[in-house]
C-alpha cells in the first residue's frame, strides 16, 4: 500500500506538469487505495474483537481451572524442583494444617517424618527421569497434629528443553480406606483361622469316631451272639442286661454315624455314590424297615406313590439317611395317629417326598432352627426321646448336596410335613 502511494507520489510530482491528462489517471489509482485501505482497517477491527473475544474465553477457562483447583476435595500442591511449595490449594492447606498463604515457601520435605526423608528425596531424584509417580502411599504430618496416612500422585514439571522445574503433587487421605484394609486383614486373619479351627475340629471328630466306631462294634458285635442263644448260657436276668447293652451300644453307634457324617459334610469330604435305581422299590424297603418301630407305637404308615417314571439316579444309601432320618422323627415325635409317605414329580425331571405325621408339631418360632446343628425344640420330649439335633442339620445338607431343597410346614398339636425336592438325576 505505501509502496503504492510513494510511485503515484513520483508520479504526479514528475509528470503533472508534463502530462495533465495523468492528472485524472492518478486520482484514480488514490481512490482505489483510499477504498482498499478502508477495507483492511475494517477487517482489522474484525480481527482484533475476535482476539479480545478469545482473550476473554482463556480468562474464563483459566478462572473455571483456578476454582477447580481451589476448592477440588484432594489437596493440590506445585512446587519447585527443589520441592518449595509455590502454589497450593484449600484442601492441601485444611490437610496439613497451615493457612493457605503461609503453605507457600516451605518445603513439602517439612510435613514427612525425620526418619523418612532421605528416602523421600532419593525418591523425588529418582522422579527426575520419570513422569509422574502414582499412588506413593507414606504418612504425612500436618503442623500440630498427628500423621495421617497420604497417598501422593506427583506429576514432572518441564520446560521447553525437557529440564525439570517443579512437580504437581495430588495428595489424597487414605486413612479411611487404610482402616478398611487393617480391617479386612483382621477378618482375612480370623477366618482363616476360624477355618483352620473348623478343619481341626472336622479331623479331631472324625478321628474319635472312628476310634469309637471299632469298640462299639465289638460291643454290639459280641452282645448280639450271646443274645442268639441266650437260653443256652443266660439267666433271663442275664439276657435282659445283655439286650440293653446291644440297644444301648446301637443308639450310641447311631449317634457316632450322624458325628461322623457331619464332621464329614463340614469338611466337604463326603462324596456320593450315584447310582440309578426305582423310586418305588427304594421308599417300599425303607418305609418296610420302619414297620417294627410304628408298631410299636400303634401308629398306620401309609405310602403313596404317584409316579410317571420311577428311576432316578442318586446315592441310594444318602438318600435312604435323608428318609430314615425324616421317618424316625413322625414316629419319635408322634403318639397317636399315622404317617404318610407321598411321592410325586412336581415338575419335569423333579421328584418330591414327603413325610406327613400327626404329631405334635413344631411351634412357628422354632421353624427356623430345626435346620440348625445340635438346635433341639421340644425340650421336655426331646429328653425323653434322646437325640443329638444333628438329623436334620444332616438331612437338609445332604439334600442340599444333591442340588434340592427341604421344606417344612407344621402346627403345634396337629403335625408336621417335611418335603424335600431333589432332581431326578443327581449331577455334581
Ligand atoms: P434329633 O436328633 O433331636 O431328632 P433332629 O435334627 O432330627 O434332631 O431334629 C431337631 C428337632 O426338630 C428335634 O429335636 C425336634 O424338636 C424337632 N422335630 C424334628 N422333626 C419333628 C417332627 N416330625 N415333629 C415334631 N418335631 C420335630
Amino acid at each position: 500500500m505505501y509502496e503504492r502511494a510513494a510511485k503515484l507520489y513520483q508520479q504526479t510530482s514528475a509528470s503533472f506538469c508534463e502530462k495533465p491528462e495523468l492528472a485524472a489517471d492518478s486520482l484514480e489509482e488514490l481512490r482505489i487505495a483510499l477504498e482498499e485501505l478502508h477495507v483492511a482497517e475494517e477487517e482489522l477491527l474484525e480481527q482484533n474483537e475476535a482476539l479480545a473475544s478469545m482473550r476473554a474465553q482463556i480468562e474464563a477457562e483459566s478462572r473455571r481451572y483456578q476454582e477447580l483447583f481451589e476448592f477440588a476435595p484432594d489437596g493440590y500442591l506445585i512446587t519447585d524442583e527443589l520441592g518449595i511449595i509455590k502454589e497450593a490449594n484449600r484442601a492441601a492447606a485444611t490437610m496439613l494444617n497451615v493457612p493457605q498463604q503461609f503453605l507457600l515457601g516451605k518445603p513439602i520435605i517439612n510435613f514427612i517424618p525425620y526418619e523418612e526423608r532421605s528416602t523421600f528425596r532419593s525418591r523425588l531424584q529418582q522422579l527426575r527421569n520419570t513422569e509422574r509417580l502414582q499412588e506413593w502411599e507414606l504418612r504425612l504430618f500436618p503442623r500440630h497434629s498427628a500423621g495421617f496416612d497420604a497417598a501422593l500422585t506427583v506429576a514432572t514439571i518441564r520446560n521447553n528443553d525437557g529440564s525439570t522445574t517443579g512437580w504437581r503433587w495430588l495428595m489424597r487421605d487414605i486413612t479411611t480406606r487404610k482402616q478398611a484394609e487393617a480391617k479386612l486383614r483382621e477378618i482375612e486373619l480370623q477366618n482363616l483361622q476360624l477355618r483352620e479351627t473348623a478343619r481341626i475340629k472336622s479331623h479331631f471328630l472324625a478321628v474319635m469316631s472312628h476310634e469309637l466306631r471299632s469298640p462299639m462294634n465289638a460291643i454290639i458285635g459280641f452282645s448280639q451272639l450271646l443274645l442268639r442263644h441266650p437260653s443256652d448260657r443266660l439267666s433271663p436276668q442275664q439276657e435282659s442286661m445283655v439286650r440293653r447293652v446291644f440297644n444301648s451300644g446301637r443308639h450310641l453307634l447311631h449317634l457316632i454315624d450322624e458325628i461322623l457324617d457331619f464332621s464329614k459334610l463340614e469338611a466337604g469330604r463326603l462324596e456320593f455314590q450315584l447310582e440309578e435305581f426305582s423310586l418305588v422299590e427304594f421308599v417300599n424297603a425303607t418305609t418296610e424297615e420302619m414297620h417294627p418301630l410304628v408298631e410299636q407305637k400303634h401308629l398306620t404308615l401309609q405310602v403313596q406313590l404317584d409316579l410317571q417314571n420311577p428311576i432316578i439316579l442318586n446315592d441310594k444309601h444318602r438318600l435312604r439317611q435323608v428318609l430314615i432320618n425324616l421317618l424316625s422323627n413322625a414316629i419319635k415325635f408322634t403318639d397317636a395317629g399315622s404317617i404318610r409317605v407321598s411321592v410325586c414329580e412336581p415338575a419335569c425331571e423333579q421328584i418330591a417326598i414327603a413325610v406327613q405325621d400327626t404329631g405334635i408339631g413344631i411351634a412357628a418360632d422354632d421353624l427356623k432352627d430345626i435346620f440348625t446343628e445340635f438346635r433341639q425344640v421340644n425340650q421336655t420330649l426331646v429328653r425323653q426321646h434322646g437325640g443329638t439335633g444333628l438329623g436334620l442339620a444332616i438331612t437338609d445338607r445332604l439334600v442340599q448336596m444333591m442340588r434340592g431343597s427341604i421344606s417344612v410346614t407344621s402346627q403345634l398339636g396337629q403335625g408336621s410335613t417335611f418335603c424335600v425336592e431333589i432332581p431326578r438325576r443327581v449331577s455334581f
